[in-house]
């Protein structure tokens, strides 16, 4: 591992539970998280120039242009705490992308260390994101299940309300996992070729698979 903060990319399907895990894992390390798709879905809803235009794409369930989610994530490194590390949840997603990535980090003085991937199956995405919603109006929002009461009540008490994602929608779900399947699996050959992909089975709890990705971080597989 370098000395510098480990800065970690997290791959996956939707629904593979990045967000989940990068809440957790944040809490126990000093991470900054950066979810692309939170950042656009904020835009969008500040009703921003930006959020004008990556609004469409994201209602059909299509990866917005590489050209613009470059400016987004020089944006975020920008403002990043160089002592700290990140946990980047949802980019890069396509290969331009991920070719890219190595010389933006290089411009801020970074480099990748890991690329950890989430698997989980077709089936189970769709499970759990046609009973997803996420916990507005109760702080950062964070998803919850329809399925677990528990995370319903913990939004309520905290006077949240469970809202699904537009793009949660099972026709939007579809188009999701075909854009997956199509331009952001091949990354995983990429991250596997040159050493730095870590492969963990995320069909276990939330809790279980946030252990085996700490664990994973701080045995020194970085
Ligand atoms: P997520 O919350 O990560 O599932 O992202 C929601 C949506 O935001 C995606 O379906 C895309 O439309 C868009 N998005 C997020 N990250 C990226 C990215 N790295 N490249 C292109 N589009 C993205």
């Amino acid at each position: 591992m370098s000395t510098q903060p480990p800065n970690i990319v997290l791959l996956g399907p939707p629904g593979a539970g990045k967000s989940t895990i990068t809440e957790a894992l944040v809490h126990q390390h000093d991470f900054v998280p950066i979810s692309t798709g939170q950042r656009l879905r904020a835009e969008i809803k500040a009703r921003t120039a930006l959020g004008r235009t990556v609004a469409p794409y994201l209602d059909r369930g299509d990866l917005v242009p590489d050209s613009l989610m470059d400016r987004l994530l020089r944006a975020c490194l920008e403002t990043l705490d160089p002592e700290h590390g990140f946990l980047l949840d949802g980019y890069p997603r396509t290969m331009p992308q991920a070719l890219g990535l190595a010389g933006t980090l290089a411009d801020y003085n970074r480099r990748l260390d890991l690329a950890v991937v989430l698997e989980v199956g077709d089936d189970e995405v769709v499970r759990r994101l046609s009973g997803r919603r996420i916990c507005e109006g109760a702080g950062v929002p964070f998803p919850v299940h329809i399925d677990d009461l528990a995370s319903i009540i913990r939004c309520r008490e905290r006077g949240g309300q469970p809202v699904q994602r537009d793009d949660d929608r099972p026709e939007v779900v579809r188009q999701r996992l075909a854009v997956y399947h199509r331009q952001t699996q091949p990354l995983l050959d990429f991250y596997d070729a040159v050493g730095q992909l870590r492969r963990v089975d995320a069909r276990n709890t939330p809790a279980e698979v946030a252990r085996a990705v700490a664990a994973m971080l701080s045995n020194g597989s970085t």
